[in-house]
């Protein structure tokens, strides 16, 4: 037997029209690429985005066709957004960060057929336009003062092209299962790979998100996306935030500490998401300042693994609620989060924040278990680690094109490539990516677990730690510092540190210092990069 409820299919600009109906007045809040803050509504943005639809299907845009944007988080780039996903064409967000071949590639290979641009990004684009046959036209997202020359021959300026349209357009209608956004994945090794969110998966998806226990978005909060909607939809926030009625603060092209501090100051904002790294910039700026944070509740911090420090840091001395989360661009990327369950709160504090290390549990929609490597169930132990996998509504079954093949097993698991232990009460913890991994003796070191007590230390700024070939142990681990500015520390120092943190037969076998680490596009260390760059590396003790 049927259900009798209504088929109200799960489309994103449902999200974008609700916002627009219900809380018309709420701000959007940008700092432009131009400079000055500038000010706008969700029922502007719902009107422009109905205007971009327009314009797109007069520049022949059709249900089905790719329309890339390459921009900072702003009202244009989010009026843009909703608009191409609204007539049923697929919004495909490119990282800027990527090499410029890495993007000609992904542009081609995704057809992309128009791009809404940043000034920033404008340059790049003229030096790869040569090799986009299919690119018909370039937006440029600014308005007619600020529109710079180009080489480009098919370049609209945004504001002057959007306003020649009226916002009297009807969203299209059609199934919930269509692709509404493509996302690249960042590719350490070969090609990046698409990733193809449905209408469906992004709207269960930012429901997710906005829960009480992962964002737990409200009317009355202001929240501050400095995560790039490039990088997997701005972990939801830009759906989720209309969706719930909260005010958006969007950073632009600046996420320096300071540029940061007083986007949360001025704009009273109560909740904000970012990777490590910026708020490592944020709090450098405040300590230095001598500046309290009085408006933020809470920090979403993921990406990559959260500091212990910087989990203390934001508690102890700032009275903000840190909550760590784990995702992937193939999860949409919400995967875990790092929520306290009852009981919780009355640990002692060093007892919590020993538990926010971790990186969480699963909100409703996700599934995950961790495996051997033969595909055995490990128990949720806290203890036993394995190949961790995750199953879901919105999470990728394929990559675009078929890229990869197959990319579930029989039982439909996909295995995210990261290595994690679960404890009894579902809290999973990674330990590393399953390339990363340090095998000495047959055991796994967790090269996650000795960065995050290094990086504690306060003469240290970076981290990472690779295996480096060993006769007798097969591998071993060497600690690669980055010092902080203006300081040295030696060795024995940073070896002493460790001392007592981390199990003995973990301790690094070297530590060596440089001035900077590689990083990914998504801002993560490049552990390849640093295994080549250290392949004749030899111990002390081999
Ligand atoms: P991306 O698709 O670029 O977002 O990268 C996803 C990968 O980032 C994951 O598979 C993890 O290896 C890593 N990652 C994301 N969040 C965390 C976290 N909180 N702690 C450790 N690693 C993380």
């Amino acid at each position: 037997m049927q259900g009798l409820m209504q088929d109200w299919p799960l489309l994103v600009h449902r999200i974008i029209d609700h916002a627009a109906l219900n809380h018309g007045e709420r701000e959007v809040v940008t700092r432009s690429v131009e400079g000055p803050i500038r000010r706008t509504t969700y029922a502007n943005i719902h009107s422009r985005a109905r205007s971009v639809a327009k314009g797109l299907t007069d520049l022949g845009i059709e249900f089905g066709d790719v329309v890339a944007t390459m921009a900072w988080n702003t009202d244009r780039h989010l009026e843009a957004w909703y608009g191409i996903m609204g007539i049923g064409a697929v919004c495909h967000t490119v990282n800027p960060r990527l090499f410029p071949e890495q993007i000609t590639y992904i542009m081609n290979h995704a057809e992309d057929k128009v791009m809404f641009v940043d000034t920033t990004f404008l340059s790049t684009l003229e030096g790869i336009k040569d090799k986009l046959p299919l690119l018909k036209y370039v937006i440029v997202l600014t308005d007619k003062a600020n529109m710079p020359e180009t080489t480009l021959d098919n370049a609209l300026c945004y504001d002057e092209w959007v306003a020649k349209y009226d916002d009297d357009f009807a969203w299209a209608s059609f199934d919930e299962n269509t692709a509404a956004g493509l996302c690249y994945t960042s590719g350490t090794t070969g090609n990046p790979k698409g990733v193809l969110y449905s209408h469906r998966s992004n709207v269960l998806h930012s429901m997710c998100g906005a829960g009480s226990d992962v964002m737990g978005l409200r009317a009355m909060d202001a929240i501050l996306p400095v995560v790039p909607m490039f990088h997997a939809n701005a972990w939801a926030i830009t759906f989720a935030a209309p969706a719930s009625g909260s005010k958006i603060v969007m950073p632009g092209s600046q996420m320096d500490g300071q540029s940061i501090y007083e986007l949360l100051n001025t704009e009273k904002v109560s909740t904000t998401a970012a990777v490590p790294t910026v708020w490592l910039g944020l709090l450098n700026y405040l300590e230095e300042n001598d500046l309290k944070l009085p408006h933020l509740n809470k920090v979403v911090i993921g990406g990559s693994a959260c500091p212990q420090v910087m989990i203390e840091k934001f508690e102890k001395n700032y009275g903000v609620e840190v909550v760590h989360a784990w995702g992937m661009t193939e999860t949409s990327p919400i995967g875990t989060i790092c929520s306290l369950k009852p009981g919780m709160e009355d640990w002692d504090a060093d007892r919590k924040i020993k538990q926010k290390l971790k990186q969480g549990r699963v909100p409703f929609s996700v599934e995950m278990k961790i495996t051997d490597d033969d595909g055995n169930d490990l128990p949720r132990d806290g203890v036993a680690f394995g190949h961790l996998k995750v199953r879901g509504p919105a999470i990728v079954k394929a990559y675009l094109k078929g890229e990869g093949g197959d990319v579930l097993d029989e039982d439909g698991w996909f295995d995210t490539g990261d290595v994690a232990t679960i404890d009894e009460l579902g809290y999973m913890q990674i330990t590393d990516r399953s390339k990363d991994v340090i095998k000495s003796g047959g055991e796994w070191i967790s090269s996650i677990e000795i960065e995050n007590i290094a990086v504690g230390h306060p003469e240290v700024a970076e981290a990472a730690v690779i295996g480096i070939a060993h006769p007798k142990w097969d591998e071993r681990p060497l600690l690669i510092i980055v010092p902080a500015e203006g300081k040295s520390p030696s060795k024995e120092d940073i070896l002493k540190f460790l001392e007592g943190k981390i199990a003995k037969w973990w301790t690094p076998d070297d530590v060596t210092f440089v001035e900077e680490l590689p990083h990914t596009a998504t801002g993560k260390i490049q552990k390849l990069t640093l295994r080549e760059q250290f392949g004749d590396y030899k111990l002390p003790t081999a």
